[in-house]
């Protein structure tokens, strides 16, 4: 009896591990199974080197069936609206017809684990449609470890037939660079301020950005809101060119006011539009490519140095501290280190 149910427990663990085999969750997301998706992700997330292996492999499995989306990163300092914007967008896109991927990249949970960006209740309404699929970061990875996990989800959604992928991120720190090597358009949501619509913005997240859009337009708040616009308009001519010669623009917004959601909407059409005529948009994307590869590259480097004997590395550590080893001849011996693992297979 006992031995029936140790069988039945191993079927069942293998028809379990089966289901997250990186062949059968590919044929399932093709079908834009959200749960395969969901799954997939986790896959994707997670650490342990058998998972990474399936993960590798179902990315590539997806990667001929990706490309087809339009990418769209979102910043913003918190409060400024990125839920209330992307469930306001989000929700009209799906009107028109479109499948919409919302991915978060929130830096703050890789010290605390807790999030700026917030927990699963933000964006109910978009959350609640079916052609919605909202994926928080998941808590506790490192900052360059949610970047690759978030273009390889952004290959695997696609893959599930999402047209348009939006990634969230808060416009505190280095998250934003990352985010805007994985996008085609570049989105920076800022508040109208009394006078000091310049400060607290990095000039260089503005320069990244190619349209700004004045968050709550609307009410007592309307009129300082259009001056900010002029402002930023203003501001932003004294940046140098895109390469693609597209010009920012900077519009006004307020989630209460569907015209000019539509706005947004038509502008990163027009945006669209603009750089595939102008054959930006593949080249964009063709030098994304080449940038994620050496990202991943040094991620490989980082896993293969963190599997080196650890006292070994101290001691290698020491000597530099205490000059006994040049920081030099101590990094060529780890990377000698680094290549005989390699070649033991380790
Ligand atoms: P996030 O932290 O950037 O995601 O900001 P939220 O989307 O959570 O918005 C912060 C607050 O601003 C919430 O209380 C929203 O209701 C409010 N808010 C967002 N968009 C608008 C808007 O267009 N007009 C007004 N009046 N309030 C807004």
């Amino acid at each position: 009896m006992r031995e029936d149910i140790y069988k039945e427990w191993l079927h069942n663990r293998k028809m379990y591990k089966d289901s997250l085999s990186a062949d059968q969750l590919f044929g399932r997301i093709l079908k834009g199974d959200q749960l395969a998706l969901s799954s997939a992700i986790t896959l994707i997330e997670s650490q342990a080197d058998l998972d990474r292996a399936e993960a590798s492999k179902l990315v590539s499995l997806c990667t001929p069936f990706s490309g087809k989306s339009i990418r769209i990163g979102i910043t913003g300092v918190p409060g400024v609206g990125k839920s209330t914007f992307i469930e306001a967008i989000g929700c009209q896109l799906i009107d028109s017809g479109k499948r919409v991927a919302v991915l978060s990249i929130d830096p703050s949970s890789e010290k605390t684990h807790g999030s700026i960006l917030g927990d699963k209740t933000r964006m109910e309404q978009l959350a609640s449609l079916n052609n919605a699929f909202i994926r928080p970061t998941a808590s506790g990875s490192t900052l360059g470890g949610v970047a690759r996990h978030t273009r390889e989800t952004i290959l695997v959604c696609e893959a599930a037939g999402y047209d348009v992928i939006l990634i969230e991120t808060v416009g505190v720190g280095q998250s934003e660079t990352m985010v805007h090597a994985m996008v085609d358009f570049f989105l920076l949501l800022m508040l109208s301020g009394a006078g000091d619509e310049l400060q607290g913005i990095k000039r260089g997240i503005m320069e990244m950005a190619d349209a700004i859009v004045i968050t709550k337009s609307d009410g007592e708040n309307l009129t300082k809101a259009k001056e900010a616009r002029q402002i930023y308009q203003r501001a932003l001519h004294y940046f140098p060119a895109t390469s693609s010669a597209w010009i920012p623009e900077v519009l006004n917004y307020s989630y209460q006011d569907v015209v000019s959601i539509q706005s947004i909407i038509s502008l990163i059409e027009k945006f669209q539009k603009h750089q595939i005529i102008s054959g930006y948009f593949e080249i964009n994307r063709q030098k994304q490519a080449v940038y994620w590869m050496r990202e991943a590259l040094l991620t490989l480097f980082d896993r293969s140095l963190a599997k080196l004997d650890e006292i070994k590395k101290i001691d290698i550590e020491n000597k530099v501290f205490i000059g006994e080893l040049s920081p030099f001849e101590a990094a060529d011996i780890l990377y000698k280190l680094i290549l005989k693992n390699t070649e033991d297979g380790k």
